[in-house]
Protein backbone atom coordinates (compact mmCIF):
# COMPACT_ATOMS: atom_id res chain seq x y z
CA UNK A 1 0.00 0.00 0.00
CA UNK A 2 1.44 3.33 -1.22
CA UNK A 3 1.38 6.01 1.53
CA UNK A 4 -1.16 8.10 -0.21
CA UNK A 5 -3.34 4.67 -0.10
CA UNK A 6 -2.39 4.98 3.40
CA UNK A 7 -3.32 8.08 4.01
CA UNK A 8 -6.53 8.09 2.49
CA UNK A 9 -7.54 4.83 4.03
CA UNK A 10 -6.72 6.17 7.48
CA UNK A 11 -9.31 8.86 6.47
CA UNK A 12 -11.84 6.88 5.57
CA UNK A 13 -11.66 4.96 8.90
CA UNK A 14 -11.52 8.70 10.66
CA UNK A 15 -14.80 9.14 8.91
CA UNK A 16 -16.26 6.23 9.82
CA UNK A 17 -15.55 6.50 13.59
CA UNK A 18 -17.07 9.85 13.69
CA UNK A 19 -19.92 8.77 12.39
CA UNK A 20 -20.45 5.41 14.45
CA UNK A 21 -19.22 8.03 17.64
CA UNK A 22 -22.34 9.86 16.42
CA UNK A 23 -24.88 7.67 16.22
CA UNK A 24 -23.74 6.50 19.94
CA UNK A 25 -24.57 9.88 21.20
CA UNK A 26 -27.43 10.54 19.18
CA UNK A 27 -28.40 7.03 21.03
CA UNK A 28 -27.51 7.71 24.53
CA UNK A 29 -29.68 11.32 24.09
CA UNK A 30 -32.91 9.53 23.32
CA UNK A 31 -34.88 10.69 26.05
CA UNK A 32 -36.59 7.80 27.86
CA UNK A 33 -38.65 9.96 30.04
CA UNK A 34 -38.73 9.81 34.04
CA UNK A 35 -41.22 8.48 35.71
CA UNK A 36 -44.48 10.90 36.71
CA UNK A 37 -45.24 10.72 40.46
CA UNK A 38 -48.00 12.87 40.32
CA UNK A 39 -50.06 13.46 37.28
CA UNK A 40 -50.97 17.19 36.11
CA UNK A 41 -53.38 18.54 33.55
CA UNK A 42 -50.66 20.96 32.84
CA UNK A 43 -50.93 21.92 29.38
CA UNK A 44 -47.27 21.81 28.11
CA UNK A 45 -45.94 19.71 25.74
CA UNK A 46 -43.63 17.34 28.00
CA UNK A 47 -46.60 16.75 29.79
CA UNK A 48 -48.04 12.75 28.35
CA UNK A 49 -51.24 13.43 30.46
CA UNK A 50 -52.46 16.82 29.23
CA UNK A 51 -55.11 15.69 26.47
CA UNK A 52 -56.01 12.98 29.11
CA UNK A 53 -56.59 14.89 31.93
CA UNK A 54 -58.60 17.49 29.86
CA UNK A 55 -61.42 14.49 29.48
CA UNK A 56 -62.50 16.03 33.01
CA UNK A 57 -62.31 19.64 32.31
CA UNK A 58 -64.14 18.72 29.51
CA UNK A 59 -66.75 17.29 31.60
CA UNK A 60 -66.71 14.00 30.15
CA UNK A 61 -64.81 12.43 32.77
CA UNK A 62 -65.14 13.39 36.83
CA UNK A 63 -61.88 12.26 37.82
CA UNK A 64 -58.96 11.02 35.20
CA UNK A 65 -56.57 10.74 37.67
CA UNK A 66 -58.33 7.41 39.18
CA UNK A 67 -57.00 5.68 35.61
CA UNK A 68 -53.55 4.87 37.70
CA UNK A 69 -55.37 2.89 40.31
CA UNK A 70 -56.58 0.25 38.44
CA UNK A 71 -55.22 -2.86 37.59
CA UNK A 72 -56.39 -4.88 34.23
CA UNK A 73 -55.62 -8.25 33.22
CA UNK A 74 -54.76 -9.18 29.63
CA UNK A 75 -55.11 -12.76 28.69
CA UNK A 76 -54.11 -13.15 24.70
CA UNK A 77 -51.79 -10.87 23.29
CA UNK A 78 -52.64 -11.07 19.76
CA UNK A 79 -54.22 -8.70 17.23
CA UNK A 80 -56.62 -7.31 19.47
CA UNK A 81 -55.06 -7.70 23.12
CA UNK A 82 -51.20 -5.96 22.10
CA UNK A 83 -53.10 -3.24 20.91
CA UNK A 84 -55.48 -3.28 23.85
CA UNK A 85 -52.43 -3.29 26.21
CA UNK A 86 -50.75 -0.04 24.36
CA UNK A 87 -54.37 1.71 24.26
CA UNK A 88 -54.36 1.19 27.95
CA UNK A 89 -50.91 1.53 28.64
CA UNK A 90 -51.06 5.17 26.69
CA UNK A 91 -53.87 6.39 28.71
CA UNK A 92 -52.26 5.57 31.74
CA UNK A 93 -53.56 2.47 33.66
CA UNK A 94 -52.04 1.54 36.79
CA UNK A 95 -50.87 -1.80 36.34
CA UNK A 96 -51.29 -4.65 33.64
CA UNK A 97 -51.23 -8.54 33.72
CA UNK A 98 -50.14 -9.80 30.62
CA UNK A 99 -50.92 -13.27 29.81
CA UNK A 100 -49.63 -15.33 26.43
CA UNK A 101 -47.42 -18.30 26.08
CA UNK A 102 -46.44 -17.52 22.19
CA UNK A 103 -43.79 -16.05 20.27
CA UNK A 104 -43.09 -13.08 18.17
CA UNK A 105 -43.08 -14.51 14.56
CA UNK A 106 -43.11 -12.63 10.93
CA UNK A 107 -46.40 -14.18 10.44
CA UNK A 108 -48.16 -11.61 13.15
CA UNK A 109 -46.71 -8.37 10.88
CA UNK A 110 -49.90 -7.78 9.46
CA UNK A 111 -51.14 -6.55 12.72
CA UNK A 112 -50.35 -3.56 14.80
CA UNK A 113 -47.67 -3.20 17.64
CA UNK A 114 -45.34 -5.89 17.14
CA UNK A 115 -42.25 -4.90 14.95
CA UNK A 116 -39.81 -7.15 12.98
CA UNK A 117 -37.05 -6.92 15.32
CA UNK A 118 -38.55 -8.40 18.31
CA UNK A 119 -39.27 -11.82 16.22
CA UNK A 120 -38.23 -14.74 18.56
CA UNK A 121 -39.62 -12.97 21.56
CA UNK A 122 -41.92 -14.04 23.71
CA UNK A 123 -45.43 -12.00 23.01
CA UNK A 124 -45.06 -11.16 26.75
CA UNK A 125 -41.69 -9.66 26.79
CA UNK A 126 -41.30 -8.12 23.88
CA UNK A 127 -44.62 -5.89 24.73
CA UNK A 128 -43.47 -5.17 27.95
CA UNK A 129 -40.19 -3.93 26.51
CA UNK A 130 -42.24 -1.42 23.93
CA UNK A 131 -44.78 -0.41 26.50
CA UNK A 132 -42.47 0.57 29.30
CA UNK A 133 -40.36 2.90 26.64
CA UNK A 134 -43.98 4.22 25.90
CA UNK A 135 -45.21 4.81 29.50
CA UNK A 136 -42.74 3.72 32.65
CA UNK A 137 -45.66 4.92 35.12
CA UNK A 138 -47.53 1.47 34.44
CA UNK A 139 -46.91 -1.36 36.34
CA UNK A 140 -46.31 -4.80 34.48
CA UNK A 141 -46.69 -8.41 34.92
CA UNK A 142 -45.51 -10.96 32.74
CA UNK A 143 -47.19 -14.50 32.73
CA UNK A 144 -46.10 -16.37 29.42
CA UNK A 145 -47.77 -19.71 30.02
CA UNK A 146 -51.01 -21.25 29.00
CA UNK A 147 -53.46 -20.81 31.39
CA UNK A 148 -55.56 -23.75 30.06
CA UNK A 149 -53.17 -26.27 31.82
CA UNK A 150 -54.27 -27.73 34.77
CA UNK A 151 -51.24 -26.61 36.96
CA UNK A 152 -51.06 -23.20 35.06
CA UNK A 153 -55.02 -22.53 35.74
CA UNK A 154 -54.24 -22.44 39.39
CA UNK A 155 -51.24 -20.06 38.79
CA UNK A 156 -53.74 -17.83 36.59
CA UNK A 157 -56.56 -18.03 39.93
CA UNK A 158 -54.07 -17.01 42.35
CA UNK A 159 -52.82 -14.21 39.90
CA UNK A 160 -55.72 -12.54 38.98
CA UNK A 161 -56.84 -13.09 42.62
CA UNK A 162 -54.11 -11.59 44.28
CA UNK A 163 -52.64 -8.81 41.25
CA UNK A 164 -53.95 -5.58 41.96
CA UNK A 165 -51.85 -3.14 42.30
CA UNK A 166 -53.45 -0.97 45.43
CA UNK A 167 -54.39 -3.91 47.79
CA UNK A 168 -53.23 -6.93 46.83
CA UNK A 169 -56.65 -8.47 46.31
CA UNK A 170 -58.78 -8.91 42.77
CA UNK A 171 -57.95 -7.55 39.62
CA UNK A 172 -60.62 -4.50 38.86
CA UNK A 173 -61.32 -6.06 35.44
CA UNK A 174 -60.00 -9.69 33.00
CA UNK A 175 -60.24 -8.78 29.30
CA UNK A 176 -60.03 -12.17 27.18
CA UNK A 177 -58.47 -11.17 24.01
CA UNK A 178 -57.72 -14.88 23.33
CA UNK A 179 -58.54 -16.86 19.87
CA UNK A 180 -59.72 -20.31 21.30
CA UNK A 181 -62.83 -21.63 23.09
CA UNK A 182 -60.63 -23.48 25.98
CA UNK A 183 -59.20 -20.72 27.08
CA UNK A 184 -62.69 -18.52 27.05
CA UNK A 185 -63.82 -21.46 28.92
CA UNK A 186 -60.84 -20.92 31.58
CA UNK A 187 -61.47 -17.47 31.66
CA UNK A 188 -65.14 -18.33 32.33
CA UNK A 189 -64.36 -20.46 35.27
CA UNK A 190 -62.22 -18.67 36.97
CA UNK A 191 -64.15 -15.41 36.71
CA UNK A 192 -67.37 -16.91 37.88
CA UNK A 193 -65.45 -18.52 40.64
CA UNK A 194 -63.59 -15.31 42.22
CA UNK A 195 -66.03 -13.33 41.08
CA UNK A 196 -64.52 -10.65 38.58
CA UNK A 197 -66.04 -9.18 36.03
CA UNK A 198 -64.60 -9.34 32.80
CA UNK A 199 -64.42 -8.17 29.09
CA UNK A 200 -64.31 -11.10 26.26
CA UNK A 201 -63.71 -10.31 22.47
CA UNK A 202 -63.71 -12.17 19.25
CA UNK A 203 -63.04 -11.19 15.47
CA UNK A 204 -64.15 -13.38 13.12
CA UNK A 205 -61.89 -16.15 10.68
CA UNK A 206 -62.72 -14.27 7.48
CA UNK A 207 -61.66 -10.84 9.42
CA UNK A 208 -64.75 -9.25 8.21
CA UNK A 209 -67.06 -8.97 11.97
CA UNK A 210 -65.62 -8.58 15.75
CA UNK A 211 -67.28 -8.05 19.00
CA UNK A 212 -67.15 -7.34 23.03
CA UNK A 213 -68.99 -8.59 25.63
CA UNK A 214 -69.37 -7.52 29.18
CA UNK A 215 -69.65 -10.59 31.80
CA UNK A 216 -71.00 -9.43 35.00
CA UNK A 217 -70.71 -12.87 36.84
CA UNK A 218 -74.39 -13.61 37.79
CA UNK A 219 -75.88 -10.36 36.40
CA UNK A 220 -75.08 -11.12 32.55
CA UNK A 221 -74.78 -14.58 30.63
CA UNK A 222 -71.98 -16.13 31.32
CA UNK A 223 -69.48 -17.68 28.56
CA UNK A 224 -71.41 -21.05 29.50
CA UNK A 225 -74.94 -20.20 29.90
CA UNK A 226 -75.37 -20.40 26.34
CA UNK A 227 -73.77 -20.74 22.80
CA UNK A 228 -71.50 -17.61 22.18
CA UNK A 229 -73.29 -14.68 20.12
CA UNK A 230 -71.86 -13.70 16.43
CA UNK A 231 -72.15 -10.88 14.02
CA UNK A 232 -72.99 -12.47 10.64
CA UNK A 233 -70.81 -10.91 8.00
CA UNK A 234 -73.37 -11.66 5.38
CA UNK A 235 -70.24 -13.35 3.34
CA UNK A 236 -70.54 -16.79 2.50
CA UNK A 237 -67.53 -18.29 4.19
CA UNK A 238 -65.56 -20.18 1.82
CA UNK A 239 -63.70 -22.26 4.45
CA UNK A 240 -61.30 -24.95 2.64
CA UNK A 241 -59.54 -27.96 4.60
CA UNK A 242 -55.66 -26.59 5.60
CA UNK A 243 -56.04 -22.78 4.97
CA UNK A 244 -55.90 -20.72 7.64
CA UNK A 245 -57.86 -17.89 9.19
CA UNK A 246 -57.71 -14.19 7.88
CA UNK A 247 -57.03 -11.40 9.93
CA UNK A 248 -57.02 -7.89 9.41
CA UNK A 249 -55.08 -5.21 11.60
CA UNK A 250 -58.35 -2.92 10.87
CA UNK A 251 -60.58 -5.23 12.30
CA UNK A 252 -58.40 -6.13 15.29
CA UNK A 253 -57.51 -2.35 15.92
CA UNK A 254 -61.62 -1.47 16.10
CA UNK A 255 -62.27 -4.41 17.87
CA UNK A 256 -59.46 -3.50 20.53
CA UNK A 257 -60.42 0.22 20.37
CA UNK A 258 -64.46 -0.93 21.36
CA UNK A 259 -63.04 -3.18 24.11
CA UNK A 260 -61.31 -0.36 25.67
CA UNK A 261 -63.24 2.23 25.15
CA UNK A 262 -65.73 0.09 27.37
CA UNK A 263 -62.77 -0.48 29.86
CA UNK A 264 -62.43 2.99 30.38
CA UNK A 265 -66.47 3.59 30.31
CA UNK A 266 -66.72 1.09 32.93
CA UNK A 267 -63.92 2.01 35.08
CA UNK A 268 -63.73 6.04 35.08
CA UNK A 269 -67.84 5.69 35.25
CA UNK A 270 -68.91 7.71 32.38
CA UNK A 271 -71.29 6.95 29.14
CA UNK A 272 -72.99 3.69 28.39
CA UNK A 273 -71.92 0.23 28.99
CA UNK A 274 -72.84 -2.24 25.95
CA UNK A 275 -73.11 -5.41 27.52
CA UNK A 276 -72.72 -7.09 24.09
CA UNK A 277 -71.22 -4.94 20.76
CA UNK A 278 -71.28 -6.48 17.68
CA UNK A 279 -69.34 -4.48 14.68
CA UNK A 280 -69.87 -6.01 10.73
CA UNK A 281 -66.94 -4.57 8.37
CA UNK A 282 -68.85 -5.28 5.29
CA UNK A 283 -72.19 -3.22 6.16
CA UNK A 284 -70.46 -0.97 9.16
CA UNK A 285 -73.59 -2.11 11.16
CA UNK A 286 -72.63 -2.45 15.28
CA UNK A 287 -75.63 -4.44 16.76
CA UNK A 288 -76.13 -4.20 20.73
CA UNK A 289 -77.69 -6.29 22.83
CA UNK A 290 -77.82 -7.91 26.78
CA UNK A 291 -77.84 -11.49 27.50
CA UNK A 292 -79.32 -12.29 30.52
CA UNK A 293 -77.87 -15.73 32.71
CA UNK A 294 -79.47 -18.49 31.76
CA UNK A 295 -80.99 -20.26 35.19
CA UNK A 296 -79.82 -23.37 34.30
CA UNK A 297 -76.36 -22.80 33.57
CA UNK A 298 -73.91 -25.84 33.92
CA UNK A 299 -71.68 -24.18 35.21
CA UNK A 300 -72.31 -23.98 39.36
CA UNK A 301 -70.77 -21.02 40.44
CA UNK A 302 -72.49 -19.07 37.79
CA UNK A 303 -75.88 -20.24 39.77
CA UNK A 304 -74.16 -19.14 42.85
CA UNK A 305 -73.50 -15.92 41.60
CA UNK A 306 -77.01 -15.21 40.14
CA UNK A 307 -78.80 -16.16 43.85
CA UNK A 308 -76.12 -13.06 44.95
CA UNK A 309 -76.84 -11.20 42.39
CA UNK A 310 -80.76 -11.73 43.13
CA UNK A 311 -80.06 -10.44 46.80
CA UNK A 312 -77.66 -7.47 46.18
CA UNK A 313 -80.27 -6.58 43.77
CA UNK A 314 -82.77 -6.73 46.52
CA UNK A 315 -81.19 -4.66 49.01
CA UNK A 316 -80.74 -2.33 46.42
CA UNK A 317 -76.80 -2.79 46.72
CA UNK A 318 -76.04 -3.52 43.09
CA UNK A 319 -73.76 -1.16 41.09
CA UNK A 320 -75.21 -2.19 37.56
CA UNK A 321 -78.89 -2.76 37.10
CA UNK A 322 -80.04 -4.15 33.23
CA UNK A 323 -83.29 -3.68 34.08
CA UNK A 324 -82.91 0.46 35.08
CA UNK A 325 -81.47 0.76 32.09
CA UNK A 326 -84.41 -1.40 30.09
CA UNK A 327 -86.40 1.73 31.62
CA UNK A 328 -84.26 4.43 29.93
CA UNK A 329 -84.25 2.17 26.79
CA UNK A 330 -88.37 1.78 26.71
CA UNK A 331 -88.17 3.88 23.48
CA UNK A 332 -85.18 1.86 21.89
CA UNK A 333 -87.47 -1.11 22.64
CA UNK A 334 -89.87 -0.66 20.32
CA UNK A 335 -87.59 -1.29 17.65
CA UNK A 336 -86.90 -5.06 18.72
CA UNK A 337 -85.90 -7.50 16.15
CA UNK A 338 -84.28 -10.97 16.26
CA UNK A 339 -83.57 -11.05 12.60
CA UNK A 340 -82.47 -8.15 10.40
CA UNK A 341 -80.53 -8.22 6.55
CA UNK A 342 -76.75 -8.17 8.77
CA UNK A 343 -78.27 -9.00 11.62
CA UNK A 344 -77.19 -11.13 15.03
CA UNK A 345 -77.24 -14.78 14.36
CA UNK A 346 -78.22 -16.09 17.99
CA UNK A 347 -78.03 -19.59 18.30
CA UNK A 348 -79.16 -20.66 21.17
CA UNK A 349 -82.53 -23.10 22.20
CA UNK A 350 -84.00 -20.48 24.61
CA UNK A 351 -83.46 -17.60 22.37
CA UNK A 352 -86.63 -15.96 23.91
CA UNK A 353 -85.04 -15.69 27.38
CA UNK A 354 -82.52 -13.71 25.37
CA UNK A 355 -83.03 -9.57 25.75
CA UNK A 356 -81.84 -8.12 22.66
CA UNK A 357 -82.33 -4.96 21.25
CA UNK A 358 -80.42 -3.87 18.20
CA UNK A 359 -80.16 -0.47 16.31
CA UNK A 360 -78.13 0.68 13.04
CA UNK A 361 -75.95 3.37 12.88
CA UNK A 362 -76.17 4.03 9.33
CA UNK A 363 -73.66 6.74 7.72
CA UNK A 364 -76.38 7.91 5.26
CA UNK A 365 -78.74 8.71 7.76
CA UNK A 366 -76.34 10.71 9.81
CA UNK A 367 -75.07 12.88 6.72
CA UNK A 368 -79.01 13.77 5.96
CA UNK A 369 -79.05 14.77 9.59
CA UNK A 370 -82.15 12.34 10.52
CA UNK A 371 -82.03 10.62 13.69
CA UNK A 372 -80.08 6.94 13.75
CA UNK A 373 -82.78 4.70 12.23
CA UNK A 374 -83.56 0.98 12.34
CA UNK A 375 -84.85 -0.70 8.93
CA UNK A 376 -86.90 -3.84 9.35
CA UNK A 377 -85.84 -6.26 6.80
CA UNK A 378 -88.03 -9.25 6.91
CA UNK A 379 -85.55 -11.48 5.30
CA UNK A 380 -86.14 -15.15 5.26
CA UNK A 381 -83.80 -16.96 6.99
CA UNK A 382 -82.43 -19.97 4.98
CA UNK A 383 -82.93 -22.80 7.56
CA UNK A 384 -80.31 -25.19 6.21
CA UNK A 385 -77.44 -22.30 7.16
CA UNK A 386 -78.47 -22.48 10.36
CA UNK A 387 -77.18 -24.70 13.06
CA UNK A 388 -79.64 -27.71 14.25
CA UNK A 389 -79.74 -26.91 18.23
CA UNK A 390 -82.60 -29.64 18.83
CA UNK A 391 -80.50 -32.75 18.90
CA UNK A 392 -76.97 -31.00 20.25
CA UNK A 393 -75.59 -30.97 23.83
CA UNK A 394 -74.68 -27.32 24.51
CA UNK A 395 -71.06 -27.80 25.06
CA UNK A 396 -70.60 -29.95 21.60
CA UNK A 397 -72.77 -26.46 20.26
CA UNK A 398 -70.46 -24.18 21.49
CA UNK A 399 -67.61 -25.92 20.12
CA UNK A 400 -68.90 -26.05 16.73
CA UNK A 401 -69.71 -21.60 17.15
CA UNK A 402 -66.01 -21.41 18.86
CA UNK A 403 -64.51 -23.15 15.55
CA UNK A 404 -65.41 -20.13 13.40
CA UNK A 405 -64.47 -17.59 15.94
CA UNK A 406 -60.75 -16.92 16.48
ZN1 LIG B 1 -73.60 -19.17 33.28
Amino acid sequence: MSQQQSEERIKQLEEEVASLKNQLQNQQQKVIREKISVISSEVKDDNPYSRLMALSSMGIVKNYEKIREFTVAVVGLGGVGAVVCEMLTRCGIGKLILFDFDIVSLANMNRLFFTPDQVGMTKVDASKETLSKINPDVVFETCSYNITSLDNFDTFMNTINTGNLLTNGKVDLVLSCVDNFEARVAINRACNELNIRWMESGVSEDAVSGHIQFMVPGLTACYECAPPLVVASGVKQVKREGVCAASLPTTMGITAGLLVQSVLKYLLRFGKISYYLGYSAINDYFPTMKVRPNPQCSNPMCLKRQTEIAKLKEEGLLDLDLDEEDKEQADEKKIVHTENEWGIEIVADEVEDIDIHSHAHRHEDLSHGLEYQYEHHNKKVDEKELVNVENQDLDELMKQLNESMM
